[in-house]
């Protein structure tokens, strides 16, 4: 399955998506990644995911990536009686820790940090910030509030204290249980969230020693701060507007969310936009106007991915506004204008072989007519340079690591084919072209580019590129040197690619 589109989609998964043959046509409709919520998932559900993912890349020969998204030190409200109640402008409401269902008068608060900390005046915002509480006593059974802006309160909902200094850490004790679950079940990025500092993604690095990639989601003031240390230690972010809207001032988001994609799309990490792309779908089949210009503005700006939250995990049109989102990002990119918005951005190259034959390969690509570019790659780090050159042609991830195809989900324009090291220089060019041609990338008498490290299978040794045609068998065309076969017979490879994502 061919996507016809470069920017990827994650999909969270949650109620409205985790049947199996739901999360098929989830990935049918277009979702590349599905998120699962530590917030709201324990390990056996993980684990029922997780293998749900699975067996539908295994079924379409595909690979899905899978990121677990940890919890953080994110505070959330206890549960409710009926699931949720409403609290008016006014009223006075109460936070405790009975652990007791909550009604419209009162919630457990399940975090003793924030009875240690917050004081009489500070404000509590709840639900995004959808509704505001102004606290007016702090007494040895609670904390009580005056609803400022009223609405529903509903189970687990978020609660943000942008007045309280909190001193908690970045991984709580939880998130080490749901880490150890998430790297167990061999999830392929693990989201921080509440990264306030480079060494928080350092330490997390530290546990997972290598078995996932490490994306930050960006939603504190402190990590705008520290913005460029933690591009520098992520592999990945997330421009995570819920919560950012609610720590920062709202009309900041969109220009944050502009610098944030630029600075990761500059270091070849990917960036993943998130958070109310298409909030109205969660309730309406149609999103608004407002929303699909939202979607619209994150692949002009060549984020790598857009993300769903409520909108598939528990809204009614799960389906629907994958499909939405794949349509909207189909169209912009293939708008006159997307190429010119997409390259605005200064790709400094790094002084390394990579960044030379990622240039050289988007030159070529736009001297000449070539169908795609070929990247052998190990870790995926080659492919992520060449992506980062955002060229106008598929980029196609050979590698025989499942994990780093997973991974290489998330990326932009990334499709990936798993298949084993090539033998020699000879066989490296025919695989490439043959699977090129299988694949449909390409047709007889185009040509391809070819980008591998020698000696073939060392990764981080970026450092040949190869243009080559294709004949009529899906080979280099005869005219190659190393096509010519000694002793007459034509080592035809005709074996169709093991995998090919989606
Ligand atoms: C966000 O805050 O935008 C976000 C994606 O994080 P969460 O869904 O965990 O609130």
């Amino acid at each position: 399955m061919r996507r016809q589109r470069r920017v990827k989609i994650v999909a969270t998964l949650g109620p409205a998506s985790s049947a199996p043959d739901t999360l098929e046509r989830l990935f049918v409709a277009g979702a590349d990644v599905f998120r699962i919520n530590m917030s709201h998932t324990d390990a056996e559900m993980a684990h029922t995911l997780v293998r749900a993912v699975r067996d539908v890349a295994a079924k379409h020969r595909c690979s899905i990536g899978v990121l677990c998204d940890l919890q953080g030190p994110k505070f959330r409200l206890g549960e409710f009686e009926d699931g949720r109640a409403l609290v008016q402008a006014g009223e006075i409401f109460r936070f405790d820790q009975t652990g007791t269902a909550g009604t419209a008068q009162r919630v457990s608060l399940p975090h003793d940090a924030i009875f240690e900390s917050v004081e009489a005046g500070h404000m509590l915002l709840i639900d995004d910030g959808k509704l505001r509480m102004r606290v007016i006593e702090v007494n040895g059974r609670g904390v009580v509030a005056e609803v400022v802006t009223g609405g529903i309160l509903s189970n687990r909902k978020g609660i943000s204290l942008p007045d309280t200094l909190l001193p908690v850490s970045s991984l709580t004790e939880k998130d080490h249980v749901d880490l150890q679950t998430a790297l167990k079940l061999g999830a392929d990025w693990i989201a921080l969230s509440f990264v306030q500092r480079a060494e928080d993604i350092i330490e997390a690095k530290k546990i997972i020693d290598g078995r996932a990639a490490v994306l930050a989601k960006i939603e504190k003031p402190s990590a705008i701060e520290e913005i460029d240390d933690i591009i520098a230690a992520g592999d990945g972010f997330m421009v995570a507007r819920g919560d950012l809207g609610v720590e920062m001032p709202v009309e900041r988001v969109p220009g944050l969310q502009k610098q944030i994609t630029r600075k990761a799309r500059s270091a070849g990490k990917p960036i993943v936009v998130a958070t109310q792309m298409l909030e109205s779908m969660t309730s309406s089949p149609m999103p608004t106007r407002a929303e699909v210009s939202d979607v619209a503005t994150a692949v002009f700006d060549g984020a790598d991915a857009i993300m769903l939250s409520g909108e598939s995990a528990v809204g009614q049109y799960p389906v629907e506004t994958i499909e939405m989102m794949n349509r909207i990002a189909r169209e912009v990119e293939h708008d006159p204008s997307y190429d010119a918005f997409v390259h605005a951005i200064d790709i400094p190259k790094m002084p390394t072989g990579a960044d030379a034959i990622a240039a050289a390969a988007h030159a070529i690509s736009s001297t000449m007519k070539v169908a795609a570019i070929l990247c052998y790659t190990a870790t995926g780090s080659t492919a992520l340079r060449v992506a980062r050159e955002r060229p106008n042609l598929p980029v196609i991830g050979l590698t025989p690591i499942a994990r780093t195809a997973q991974r290489l989900a998330l990326v932009w324009g990334i499709e990936t084919v798993l298949t084993g090291d090539p033998d020699d220089l000879a066989h490296m060019v025919r695989k490439a072209t043959n699977i090129a041609y299988e694949g449909g990338f390409a047709k007889a008498g185009e040509g391809v580019v070819i980008i591998c490290g020698v000696p073939l299978g060392s990764p981080g040794a970026t450092n040949m590129i190869r243009l080559a045609f294709i004949d009529e068998h899906g080979l280099p065309d005869g005219h190659s040197p190393d096509y010519v076969p000694i002793g007459g017979k034509v080592p035809v490879e005709r074996r169709v690619p093991s995998k090919i994502a989606s």
